[in-house]
């Protein structure tokens, strides 16, 4: 009864996760929750006056399809002052959330017989999108000793005649880890030289550590800048995850179709979250800092906590909300007379014997790795990694 592409696709692991979490919490079990993907902060108050007042107003029809100018003319103003890059407004579209915009560059891009390049570990839902758009992903790993940034050489050496773009992902989720200028500087040079695309995500872009400057691959020349689809969105930065509002930025064509793509799926993204992300972007911003500098006293905390326990080791993440550690050498250890030897089994163990919460690595495609969010309280995380120490304590 399925089609074929209804059956190729499986749920997000990460919602599934959260979604356990909350059942559990729901029945009264003190669960700690570091599945989370979304930030635990309220969105801020001149951001929700500004959507009361559209309401008010009256601003509650249909708009543009792509989104009203004025928003369009605030993230154009956006990638002029902080990535140093000039769009205009037939350059842009404005969609439900950046997923929704990267589904929407995966429906004009790509097609049968396309090869997508992937560096794993990847965001769970860019394998699914090319495989619902009938195109093959290829994974290419990275690795810790590279702080899991791609290396350009590797790179080349998966590109065949069928390659049409590659995804990036910086600062990255799952592994919190971000590129450095010299690195995508060679990867755009492998893009050019064989006419792919770049799609580069970058919805964790004001999130960065210890003095990182987030660097977009659009802003290294104009013949890359061609070859660019720049995503982004308001639900990481504002915590907005609720409001469903992302963009993107790149080549016009492409940008025409996405608009003609999404003009008979959903027509236009809610017109009073396009006013508050108007509020959000050219608004006060110093919510942001106040919740990077919150998010820094945690990652601190979380990482030498990880790194303290005995077979768990935890590379210092630059960027995002989300620390990545190693467990592979808690392989070949026992549980309760059960060899623990991935990700999921681990992860389950912590969720029975330790009631917390995270996701397996193997759903972002590397099975090495746990990730743990910590977009959650200071008080959480710390009852959530002494549970973890214990019960790892526990394996022989
Ligand atoms: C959260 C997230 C998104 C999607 O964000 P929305 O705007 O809420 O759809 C996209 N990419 C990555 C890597 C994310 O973590």
């Amino acid at each position: 009864m399925l089609s074929e592409r209804a059956k190729k696709i499986k749920p997000s692991p990460t919602l599934a996760m959260d979604a356990r979490a909350k059942a559990m919490k729901a029945s009264g079990i003190d669960v700690v929750n570091f599945g989370v993907g979304e930030p635990d902060f309220d969105t801020p108050e001149n951001i929700k006056e500004a959507a009361i007042r559209a309401i008010k107003d009256g601003f509650t029809k249909y708009t543009p399809v792509g989104g009203i100018d004025p928003l369009k003319d605030a993230i154009i103003e956006k990638f002029k002052k902080d990535n140093k890059v000039e769009y205009t407004r037939n350059e842009v579209i404005v969609s439900c959330g950046a997923k929704h915009s990267l589904y929407n560059i995966a429906q004009a891009l790509y097609g049968e017989g396309d090869e997508i390049i992937i560096p794993s570990p990847y965001w769970v839902s860019y394998p699914d999108q090319v495989l619902l758009n009938d195109a093959a992903p290829i994974f290419v790993k990275t690795f810790e000793k590279d702080n899991f940034m791609l290396d350009p050489g590797v790179l080349e050496s998966h590109v065949s005649k069928k390659t049409k773009a590659i995804i990036l992902n910086s600062p990255s989720n799952p592994t919190g880890q971000t590129y450095d200028k010299k690195t995508l500087e060679a990867i755009a040079e492998v893009v050019i030289k064989h006419n792919l695309y770049v799609i580069s995500d970058e919805i964790y872009e004001k999130l960065t550590y210890d003095g990182f400057a987030h660097i977009s691959v659009a802003s290294l020349g104009n013949e890359i800048k061609s070859r660019t689809l720049v995503v982004n969105g308001l639900s990481k930065a504002y915590a907005m995850t609720g409001w469903r509002i992302g963009y993107t930025a790149g080549p016009k064509e492409i940008i025409k179709a996405m608009t003609n793509i999404q003009s008979q799926s959903t027509s236009n993204p809610t017109s009073v979250a396009q006013k508050a992300a108007i509020e959000a972007l050219i608004g006060p911003q110093d919510f942001i800092k106040t919740m990077l500098a919150e998010f820094d006293g945690r990652r601190k905390f979380l990482i030498s906590e990880l790194n303290s326990i005995s077979g768990v080791s935890c590379i210092s993440p630059t960027g995002a909300f989300y620390a990545f550690p190693n467990i592979s050498k808690l392989y070949g250890r026992y549980a309760d007379g059960n060899k623990v030897s991935s990700s999921s089994y681990l992860a389950l163990y912590l969720l029975e014997k330790a009631n917390v919460v995270l996701v397996p690595g193997d759903a972002f495609g590397d099975d090495n790795y746990i990730r743990l969010s910590y977009a959650t309280s200071m008080e959480n995380i710390k009852k959530g990694v002494e549970r973890i120490k214990e019960a790892v304590g526990k394996l022989k």
